[in-house]
C-alpha cells in the first residue's frame, strides 16, 4: 500500500540508497484510516537521514506499530510530507516478536553483553529464535526493493546481510555496527556467537566507531571460522569474497550546531537557564536512562566532591537531563528509581540554605535548540558511561561552544575518547578518579579549556557526518568501481 504525497521523490544518476534498521527516522501514528508519519529525534535518524533526503532511497524499519493479523508487510509511504524526498517502508511486528526479539534479544542479551555486563544478560533459547525470524522477515521485505546499496544499521539487524546475500551474490552491503564491540574472549559468552557474525560476514564493509572495535571484531571473526585475515588493512577473505572492516565514527552535522549555538534566541534561552539554577558553576549531564551511561557513578563522584571539598556546597549544581528509554523494561525502572534517591540524598545532605541546589534532575527529553542552549549553559559536560559505543553528546557539546568556554570531563571508555583527546579523561568506575576530574574541570583556565576546545572542534567539524557516509560509499564504490553513480553534493 502506498500513501502518497504527490511530489516525485527520486532523482536520476545518484545512487540509490536502501536503509536498514529496527527504528528510523518516523513512527506511524493511526487517525482513522489514515497514517501519519511523525519524526523521531535521536543520533541514528540525524546521521542516515541526509543521505536520503540527498539521494532519494527508501528507509526500511519497525515504525512502533504492532500487528497480529499475520499481514505481511506494512505500509509505504514518501516523507516529509511537505516536501517529499524518500521512501520509508515499513516492517510489522507482532506483539511476541516485539517482546522476544527486542525487549528480550536485542535489549536483555546482546546490548549489556556488548557493554561488558554479563550479569545484566538474559540467554534465552526462544529470543534468540525469535531474532532470527525477525531479522529474516527485515530481510524478505529489504529484497523488494532494488537499489544501488544497502545499508544495514546495529547490532538488531546482524544476520541480515548474509540473508541478502544468498538471495542476491552481487549485492553490494555496508553495515555500521553503532555499539561497542567487546574482546573475542568476551563475545564468546555468546552461546549463538558464530550465528551472528557469520550473518555480519555478508556484508562488504563492516564499520565501527574505533579501531579497537574493529580489531575486537577481526578477532573474533579468526576464532570462528579458518579465514584469511589482513589485519594492518582491515581486510578478511571469506569464500572467495572481500570484506572490509574499518573504523568510521560516526560524525555529527557540526555546521547544524554552530548555526544553533549563534543564533540569539538560543543564546538567550542558555542565559536564562544559568539564572534559574543560580549557580557559579554548571555541571551538565545529558543522557539516555540506561544502566551504561553512568549517572549513579556521576552522582556519587559529586557526592564525593562536595564532601571533600566543603567550599563547593551551595557553587555548584549538576543539572541532569534523563531521557525516558526503554520504559517496557523492570531493570530500567529500577535505575530511574535509584537515581531518584541518589539525587534525594545528595540534595538532602549537601543543600545549604543559601546558595544553589545541588543537583537539578529532568526526567525528559528536550528539542535541538532546548539541548543546545543546555550545552551552551554549562561550564563542564559529564559524559560518565561505562561503557559507550561513541557518545554523541560529547561531540554536540564541543560542536555548540562557538565562545571557546567549555571544559568536557569523558569517560575513558566512551569510543568517542579516541578521537576528543583535548577532553579530561575519567574512569567512572572510581568515584574519587571522577571527582578529582570534575574538580580540575571545575578549576581549569580558561586559555586551556580554548586550547582543548579548539583541538576537540577541528576533529569534530573535519569528521562530521557528511564525511561518515561519504566514507562508506567511497570504499563500497572502490569494491565495485564503475558500478554506482557519482553522488552529487550532499544538502546539509
Ligand atoms: N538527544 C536529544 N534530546 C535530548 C537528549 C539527547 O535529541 O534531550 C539526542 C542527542 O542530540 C544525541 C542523541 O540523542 O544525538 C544521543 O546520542 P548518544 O550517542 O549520546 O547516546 P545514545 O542515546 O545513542 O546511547
Amino acid at each position: 500500500m502506498l500513501y502518497g504525497y504527490g511530489k516525485a521523490v527520486l532523482s536520476a544518476g545518484n545512487p540509490q540508497v536502501v536503509v536498514v534498521s529496527n527504528r528510523g527516522a518516523y513512527v506511524l501514528q493511526e487517525h482513522g484510516d489514515t497514517l501519519i508519519p511523525k519524526r523521531t529525534v535521536g543520533g541514528l535518524a540525524s546521521a542516515v537521514e541526509p543521505v536520503l533526503t540527498d539521494y532519494g532511497g527508501t528507509w526500511i524499519s519497525w515504525c512502533g506499530r504492532l500487528d497480529n493479523s499475520g499481514r505481511k508487510t506494512g505500509a509505504m509511504l514518501e516523507v516529509p510530507q511537505a516536501d517529499p524526498r524518500y521512501h520509508i517502508q515499513e516492517v510489522l511486528l507482532t506483539e511476541e516478536e516485539h517482546t522476544r526479539y527486542y525487549h528480550g534479544f536485542c535489549n536483555a542479551c546482546l546490548w549489556p553483553l556488548l557493554h561488558q555486563l554479563p550479569e545484566r544478560c538474559t540467554f534465552r533459547q526462544d529470543y534468540w529464535e525469535a531474532y532470527r525470524l525477525v531479522n529474516r522477515k527485515f530481510a524478505r521485505i529489504t529484497l523488494q526493493t532494488r537499489k544501488e546499496i544497502y545499508w544495514i544499521h546495529d547490532f538488531h539487524l546482524a544476520l541480515v546481510p548474509q540473508f541478502l546475500r544468498c538471495a542476491l551474490p552481487e549485492a553490494k552491503i555496508a553495515f555500521f555496527w553503532h555499539v561497542p564491540f567487546p574482546p573475542a574472549d568476551f563475545f564468546q559468552i555468546l552461546p549463538w556467537g558464530r550465528q551472528l557474525i557469520y550473518g555480519l560476514l555478508g556484508s562488504d564493509l563492516i564499520a565501527f566507531h574505533t579501531p579497537q572495535y574493529a580489531q575486537n571484531f577481526l578477532e573474533t571473526v579468526a576464532r570462528y571460522y579458518p579465514v584469511k585475515i589482513f589485519r594492518e588493512q582491515g581486510l578478511i577473505r571469506f569464500r572467495n569474497r572481500r570484506i572490509i572492516v574499518s573504523a568510521i565514527p560516526v560524525g555529527i552535522n557540526f555546521h547544524r550546531f554552530e548555526q544553533l549555538a549563534a543564533d540569539p534566541k538560543v543564546r538567550l534561552r542558555a542565559q536564562e537557564i544559568r539564572n534559574s539554577l543560580g549557580a557559579e558553576k554548571i555541571l551538565l549531564g545529558v543522557d539516555r536512562m540506561d544502566y551504561t551511561k553512568g549517572i549513579p557513578q556521576r552522582l556519587k563522584a559529586l557526592a564525593h566532591l562536595l564532601e571533600q571539598h566543603p567550599g563547593y556546597r551551595g557553587k555548584v549544581t549538576l543539572l541532569q537531563i534523563a531521557v525516558p528509554s526503554r520504559n517496557g523494561l523492570g531493570e530500567y525502572g529500577a535505575l530511574r528509581q535509584e537515581v531518584e534517591r541518589l539525587v534525594g540524598e545528595i540534595n538532602g545532605h549537601f543543600d545549604e540554605v543559601q546558595g544553589a541546589i545541588p543537583v537539578r534532575y529532568r526526567y525528559q527529553s528536550l528539542d535541538l535548540p532546548e539541548l543546545v542552549a543546555h550545552y551552551l549553559a554549562a561550564d563542564v559536560l559529564l559524559v560518565t558511561a561505562l561503557r559507550d559505543g561513541l557518545n554523541l553528546v560529547a561531540k554536540e557539546f564541543v560542536a555548540s561552544r562557538i565562545d571557546g568556554r567549555g571544559v568536557l570531563v569523558l569517560s575513558q571508555f566512551a569510543g568517542a575518547a579516541q578521537e576528543l583527546q583535548g577532553a579530561v579523561l575519567a574512569n567512572p568506575h572510581e568515584p574519587h578518579d571522577l571527582a578529582r576530574k570534575i574538580k580540575t574541570a571545575l578549576e581549569m583556565p580558561l586559555p586551556e579549556q580554548r586550547s582543548r576546545l579548539e583541538a576537540m572542534r577541528r576533529v569534530v567539524k573535519n569528521h562530521d557526518v557528511r564525511w561518515w557516509w561519504q566514507s562508506h560509499f567511497k570504499i563500497i564504490k572502490s569494491l565495485y568501481p564503475g558500478t554506482i553513480p557519482t553522488p552529487s553534493a550532499a544538502r546539509l
